[in-house]
């Protein structure tokens, strides 16, 4: 066999045009008759290293895999594929099981999925020794590891395949990667020189990103409605939680189920299989879901609380984006999650709390990172990953520093003078001058520095006394109450004036009103690109829809008709004839054969109707889920007067509002006064320049709480912080919007 074969088989199979790094080699080793270990990680393309040998190869492949759950599935897509195979294991009867081997004797099936116990009874050793095998590959090898977590006592007997079948190369496929469990998988199978394959453990396609705890739930609940439709699991700390969390969810009419230890099976099935068929949209969850899950279009992962450690981490969010398309995982931090794991560690006898708790530290320290997150987990893989992915918050949003030694300051002076006696809500609190009743009963309230903290707002300042605290400069007493505690670098800054750089905090909403002018700038620069992407969009939707329909028509889960990436792909080249769909990747001759008709039909019609789709706005699903995106007026505006047009032909040309008011003999106030007038009736402004997102979401605020209110009004509720053009264009944008004021 050569590797051109192979090649050709997988286009001809899977559609696909290339294999992916280490693919090839892999399967020449195994052309070679070699044995061969293979660590890749999840959704790296391991099963596609023995597919291909299996129908290049004269005989059967024997795929040994311990998730009983998992091999109907497999099978399942291996026959869409139009690859003959089967499965074997204890949920089948007698007769279907007698069935199946006659179809292994006659040498029609070119792959079965077995389990371990059956593999090892004699009857079935017996079986293999009357058909040709042409290979064995075990899956999650690393069960054969009695160090892993995932030990399988049946594994352990493996030794005796390569004692009866000397001749006969074995294959060993797993995600973990440890050095200790490499060593075992190979001395168990007794591998004879075995060739060692280990992938890159990065996950380039999933977007990693932490952000600050507050108010999660509203933060979940904007990622979900920007993701209509999209798979997505959130993990969770308690089962209480999942419950919760669930709840509150559905009562803002998404779909979500939950699913812990302690859900009944039944329940848990039926979750599940929804959760696979693209019934259900969401799963909340403990870390108890998601083993034995193939599903290859779940989108994102949340991450409600922190994680233990970063393995869990790595392995829940590499549940995302198997498919190798665009998924995002969203990690939630804050202090209280620490302070409930550092109480339960305290309280656990175990041996090895040192290492849980030193395992915790790595976590929370990638949580606090200010460097490229993926650099710091694909090192924490002992892997060397030197350059910035360009992939993960840090990247895309690098921080930006300020000189914060007065506000640390004024949060170790009162931390000194209320004797190290509160916790960090307190602390705020007696920053910002709160009349809470403890704060009152306690006298806190009569300290120096009650107060002098006002102009921030209490998410920045828990921001700021969290990095505080990263930075050293307090410490967090757990065993007493969560206390905060000076410490001896805090007088460097209370005493000598030690400088201290923070990170401007950026909540929820400021970074949403960013990112919505970002977008609309990008919109107003290249129309015809947002134009485009929207159909593609659109087109996407419907060939889901058609993917949902034939799936449960077909009764299996639609990534097995095809992979998102594969509707992805179609949807952005639209093909319309049979040599354009057969070129996309996925698209194999027998599933080109058996839904090439109805994709095409659907492609085409779109295409014809597309005229007058693409660009005509917003669908009616993203007006139901994003009504920021679009910022035109929603009521007619009245044309803008001549004076004001003449402000924007000059503002376009370039020139600024000074030079625009010099050459008018205007004042600049006016000339802001055009500019905002404009903006608000939907001319392509760009008031980014103008006004900054954090200061449009104040105004804003105030503007929702309070009727009407007169411009001097909203200068003097900001204590004339935000400038009277800053705050037209604010109002501006409210307009803008469609909110009558
Ligand atoms: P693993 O078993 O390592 O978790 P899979 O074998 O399930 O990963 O592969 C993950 C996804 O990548 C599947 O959708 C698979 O079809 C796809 N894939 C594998 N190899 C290739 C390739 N050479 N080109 C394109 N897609 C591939
Ligand atoms: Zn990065």
């Amino acid at each position: 066999m050569n590797i051109e074969a192979a090649r050709a088989a997988l286009k001809k199979y899977f559609g696909y045009d290339a294999f992916r790094p280490m693919q090839a080699e892999i399967i020449e080793a195994i052309y070679a008759g070699k044995d061969a270990l293979v660590l890749m990680p999840t959704g790296g393309g391991k099963s596609i290293c023995f597919q291909i040998p299996a129908v290049t190869m004269e005989g059967v492949c024997v795929v040994v895999s311990p998730l009983i759950a998992l091999m109907k599935d497999q099978v399942e897509a291996l026959k869409a594929n139009g690859i003959a195979a089967d499965f074997i294991n204890s949920s089948q009867s007698s007769s279907e099981q007698m069935q199946i081997e006659n179809r292994l004797r006659s040498g029609e099936l070119k792959l079965i999925y077995i389990s371990p116990e059956k593999l090892l009874s004699s009857f079935f050793t017996s079986i293999l020794s009357y058909c040709k095998v042409s290979l064995f590959a075990i899956d999650e090898a690393h069960c054969i590891s009695s160090w892993g977590h995932d030990f399988r006592p049946e594994y352990a007997q493996m030794s005796l395949l390569k004692r009866q079948f000397p001749n006969i190369p074995v294959v060993a496929l797993t995600a973990t990667a440890d050095r200790l469990t490499r060593k075992d998988v190979v001395d168990k199978l007794e591998l004879v020189d075995p060739a060692i394959f280990v992938a890159s453990f990065d996950r380039p396609n999933i977007y990693l990103d932490v952000r600050p705890g507050q108010q999660r739930l509203d933060q979940i609940v904007d990622f979900i409605k920007s993701r209509p439709d999209q798979s997505g699991i959130i993990y969770c700390l308690s089962r209480k939680t999942t419950e919760d969390v669930a709840a509150k969810l559905r009562a803002q009419n998404i779909q979500a189920g939950h699913y812990h230890a302690q859900t009944p099976t039944a329940e848990r099935n039926k979750i599940q299989e929804a959760f696979i068929n693209d019934r259900l949209q969401i799963v909340v969850a403990t870390v108890a879901f998601g083993m034995g899950i193939d599903k290859s279009n779940v989108r994102w992962v949340i991450h409600y609380n922190l994680p233990k450690n970063i393995e869990n981490y790595y392995q829940e969010i590499g549940r995302s984006g198997r498919d190798g398309t665009k998924a995002h995982a969203l990690l939630f931090f804050s202090m209280a999650d620490v302070m409930t794991y550092r109480d339960m560690l305290g309280k656990n006898e175990s041996e090895n709390k040192e290492i849980q708790l030193s395992k915790l530290e790595q976590m929370i320290q990638f949580a606090e990172a200010r460097i490229c997150r993926r650099r710091l987990l694909i090192n924490y893989f002992s892997e060397h990953f030197d350059e910035n992915c360009n992939n993960c918050d840090v990247c895309k949003n690098p921080p930006v520093y300020l000189d914060g030694t007065q506000i640390a300051q004024m949060a170790l002076s009162a931390v000194a003078r209320l004797k190290e006696q509160v916790g960090v809500q307190m602390l705020v609190d007696v920053l910002r001058g709160s009349n809470r009743s403890d704060l009152i009963e306690n006298g806190y309230h009569n300290i120096k520095t009650y107060g002098v903290g006002r102009q921030y707002k209490p998410f920045d300042w828990n921001q700021y006394i969290l990095q505080i605290i990263q930075l050293g400069y307090l410490e967090i007493a757990y065993e007493e109450k969560n206390q905060l505690r000076l410490t001896p670098a805090s007088q460097q800054v209370l005493r000598d004036g030690k400088k201290v750089e923070l990170i401007q905090p950026q909540s929820f909403k400021e970074r949403k009103a960013e990112e919505e002018l970002d977008k609309a700038a990008r919109q107003r620069k290249r129309p015809e690109v947002s134009a485009r992407e929207r159909s593609r969009n659109e087109l996407f939707d419907v060939l889901r829809d058609l993917r949902r329909t034939m799936a449960l028509a077909l009764g299996f889960p639609p990534y097995i008709i095809f992979s998102d990436a594969t509707l992805e792909e179609m949807a952005a080249k639209a093909p319309t004839t049979e040599s354009e769909l057969l070129q996309i990747s996925g698209v194999g001759e027998a599933k080109f054969r058996n839904y090439g008709d109805e994709f095409l039909k659907a492609i085409r019609n779109y295409v014809k109707d597309a005229p007058s789709l693409a660009g005509s706005g917003v669908t009616s699903r993203e007006q139901i889920f994003r009504p920021f995106d679009e910022t035109k007026p929603k009521a007619a505006a009245k044309t803008p007067g001549s004076t004001q047009i003449v402000t924007l032909e000059m503002f376009r040309k370039g020139m600024s509002p000074e030079e625009i008011a010099e050459e008018r003999l205007l004042s600049e106030s006016s000339i802001y006064n055009h500019l905002a007038q404009l903006y608000e009736k939907g001319e392509d402004v760009d008031i980014s320049t103008f006004v900054k997102p954090d200061e449009i979401v104040r105004v804003t605020e105030f503007l929702a709480l309070n009727e009407a209110p007169k411009l001097k009004e909203i200068f003097d509720y900001f204590s004339e912080e935000i400038s009277y053009p800053k705050i037209r264009f604010a109002v501006a944008h409210y307009r803008r919007l469609g909110v009558k004021m």
